[in-house]
């Protein structure tokens, strides 16, 4: 029979780690907390009939964010077997509040103590048999990263599948709390399930309001329940939630006493290191230069050493291969242009970056291992909390420097509407991988100066802040900043397994993207360069000017004009960015063979300004992201309007910044006149200057006009 195990635990305990190694599969591994925002399930390596679910870290059951609801509507409906609760041995605390939560929901657990490697350097004692009577469970130590422990972890956990678990009383709560409980699970239906009886009436003195709309009771059974809790509230003079929330504190320090003995309370290691990294003056340049340093080492990787070999060794060899294949077979002149200039030069123009690719990944990878994202979010929270932006919002936008679609799957852990909204609409903002590919080909052509990569960065930061210091003032998004609560891990030396683990996933999913999507859409491309709008088809760019795509092209071309790329290849290298970014790239590589440009480079350089080439990366940053990140926004926003609303921010504020920055760098880098159009980018900017520093319009004293609310 099969048995179905959650792991189930806070964030950052280690759960996928497990899960990673139960199951032998490559689940992003995070040292911080929110990285897993939505289920995953797998089957156990050693035997095919158990299978896991790696739940959402939660601290608690209580339905306040969307992860705690995901994972708790899990355990209770659909009720696996057995629960793995696993927790951060070495930070035991904070996990058992949760833990007792679990203990109430009559599902057979195993604790599963893990990071037991730290607890016995730390020298930490931890008392089983007591931890095991206190929450009635099974306990087993073991280290999810170094694989011990774990085959008895899971013969425990399956010797207690398909058994009934009698409820025993933990003696968490008072015996009066205890008695109106069981008040209360008396009225409950007797179709209830009996293993969920008693949390249920636990939850209904709760006052939970999901669990009493799933329940359907009739009035007169609510009434009585009602009637209830208010006598408690009365003898106790507390909320019930309060009166539950408070006994069970009592219960987890009576626990923890008994449990655990402390090794040495030195000052760690993490916290010497934390007293400079979080300092408050010295945080922010060391993190600035530690970002800097990551884009520096990628981009000029990329330039260097590892292009060359890639490009000498492996795509000059493999198209000269191809060319006398090809020659070889005797195919027509145009096949072979199709094959080379077209598919050929469109793949290998994105391939080329993969040193790139893998080294920003690499190095990200280390630094979310190592413990230093969660400083950043930390950091970062400090400086803009100040202005009504919480930190909170910059874990999502952060996790999304790889790629926006996790980003914006993990704004769930934003519990606050408004800004979970906001930060779904912004996250995107970022330079994602594919978009640092771009900036790389024009790094190629530029970008001598050590700011020019990191810019895009911190571009890119500074575009969030300023949107959400807008945002903000809007009655949309009004309201004071989310308290922020973050563990700040332990730093590790990170786990060069989980490291290459997670760049390697990476640098899989860009070259199988390099192989497909890039591969047709460099042949569709080649194909309307190559055929002219009265239908002749003209190869090696005697027709390009006449081509399908340059007609195509020309007819948005207008929009971009303002932008300084109004001509009909940035138009359509932009256009088709949307359908994945790195399209961008392969576009100017077969456009550049078809003009007869001897490489990417040169072809690049020739076609752009200083001041177009920066507006064209700009609006290529900030503007509407590919398919991809998109259908995830309107997934996590889950309505139409405010998915409209997420795609005209994107596209207004894109459009108008953008439009300044080339307007502005037309006249200051360019060299070019003054003339209305920088008049006209003058007022854009006051325009943003006002939206950035006028006063929040007071609700109550607003009276339309005045202030601009969203069309929503
Ligand atoms: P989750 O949020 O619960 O899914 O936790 P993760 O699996 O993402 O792990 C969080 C961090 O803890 C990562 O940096 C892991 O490498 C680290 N980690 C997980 N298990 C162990 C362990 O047994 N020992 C040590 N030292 N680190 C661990
Ligand atoms: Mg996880």
């Amino acid at each position: 029979m099969t048995i179905n195990i959650a792991l189930v635990g806070n964030p950052n305990s280690g759960k996928t780690t497990l899960f990673n190694q139960l199951t032998g599969s490559h689940q992003h591994v995070g040292n911080w907390p929110g990285v897993t925002v939505e289920k995953k399930t797998g089957t156990y390596r050693k035997d095919k009939e158990v299978l896991f679910t790696d739940l959402p870290g939660i601290y608690s059951l209580s339905p306040y964010s969307l992860e705690e609801l995901v994972s708790r509507d899990y355990l209770v409906h659909e009720r696996p077997h057995v629960l793995i609760n696993v927790i951060d041995a070495s930070n035991m605390e904070r996990s058992l509040y949760l833990s007792t939560q679990l203990a109430d929901l009559g599902i057979p657990m195993v604790l599963a103590l893990n990071m037991m490697d730290l607890v016995e350097k730390n020298g930490d004692q931890i008392n089983k048999a007591k931890l095991k009577e206190a929450l009635n469970c099974q306990v087993v130590e073991i280290s999810a990263l170094k694989n011990r422990g774990l085959d008895q972890l899971i013969e425990a956990a399956k010797a207690l599948a398909y058994k009934p678990l009698p409820r025993k009383d933990l003696g968490i709560f008072s015996p009066q709390v205890e008695a109106y409980i069981q008040k209360i699970e008396d009225l409950l239906p007797p179709s209830l399930d009996e293993s969920n009886r008693w949390w249920t009436a636990l939850k209904l003195f709760e006052r939970d309001e999901k669990v009493l709309q799933g329940l359907g009771l009739d009035g007169q059974v609510i009434d009585q329940v009602e009637a209830y809790i208010s006598q408690a509230e009365e003898a106790f003079d507390d909320d019930s939630e309060g009166i539950v929330t408070d006994e069970r504190y009592n219960f987890v320090s009576r626990v923890r006493e008994e449990v655990l003995v402390k090794g040495d309370p030195g000052l760690s290691l993490s916290d010497r290191i934390d007293r400079w990294v979080t300092h408050r003056v010295f945080g922010l340049p060391i993190f600035v230069a530690i970002m800097v340093m990551v884009y520096r080492i990628s981009i000029d990787w990329a330039e260097g050493l590892p292009v060359d070999l890639l490009e000498t060794y492996l795509i000059d060899p493999f198209s000269r291969g191809l060319e006398g294949v090809l020659d070889s077979l005797e195919v027509s002149l145009a096949l072979k242009s199709l094959v080379l200039d077209g598919a050929l030069a469109g793949v290998a123009g994105v391939l080329g970056f993969l040193p790139l690719i893998a080294t920003l990944f690499f190095l990200i990878s280390i630094l979310e291992d190592v413990g230093y994202m969660a400083r950043i979010a930390f950091i970062l929270d400090r400086v803009f909390r100040r202005f009504g932006l919480s930190g909170k919002s910059f874990i999502p936008i952060l996790i999304g420097t790889g790629c926006s679609v996790p980003g914006i799957v993990g704004t769930r852990t934003i519990e606050n509407d408004k800004d979970r909204r906001m930060t779904i609409t912004l996250a995107s903002m970022m330079p994602c991988g594919a978009k640092t590919d771009i900036i790389a080909m024009f790094a190629g052509v530029y970008g001598g100066a050590f700011w020019f990569a990191p810019l895009w960065y911190f571009g890119g930061i500074l575009a969030v802040i300023i949107s959400g210091l807008i945002l903000k003032k809007t009655d949309r998004f009004q309201g004071d900043p989310a308290p922020f609560v973050m563990e700040l891990p332990d730093y590790r030396v990170p786990s060069m397994k989980n490291v290459l683990r997670a760049t390697g996933f990476r640098v899989k999913a860009f070259i199988v993207k390099a192989g497909t999507l890039i591969l047709l859409a460099s042949m569709g491309i080649w194909l309307l360069e190559n055929i002219t709008v009265a239908g002749e088809f003209a190869p090696f760019g005697t027709g390009q000017t006449d081509s399908i795509l340059a007609f195509l092209g020309k007819k948005v071309a207008w929009l971009f004009a303002p932008l300084g790329f109004g001509d009909w290849m940035a138009a359509v290298a932009t256009v088709l960015g949307l359908v994945a970014k790195e399209i961008v790239v392969s576009t100017f590589a077969v456009l550049g063979q078809g003009a007869g440009a001897g490489n990417l480079d040169g072809f690049v350089a020739s076609y752009f300004t200083t001041a177009s080439m920066l507006s064209f990366m700009f609006y290529n940053q900030f503007t509407l992201p590919c398919f991809a990140a998109l259908g995830a926004i309107r997934q996590e926003m889950a309505d139409k309007k405010w998915f409209s609303f997420a795609l005209a921010y994107i596209l207004g504020f894109s459009y108008t910044v953008t439009f300044m920055i080339y307007q502005f760098a037309r006249v200051l880098v360019d060299g070019q006149e003054a003339n209305l159009w920088t008049g006209l980018a003058l007022l854009v900017l006051g325009i943003y200057l006002y939206l950035i520093f006028r006063k929040a319009p007071h609700k109550k004293t607003r009276k339309g006009g005045l202030s601009w609310e969203m069309p929503l």
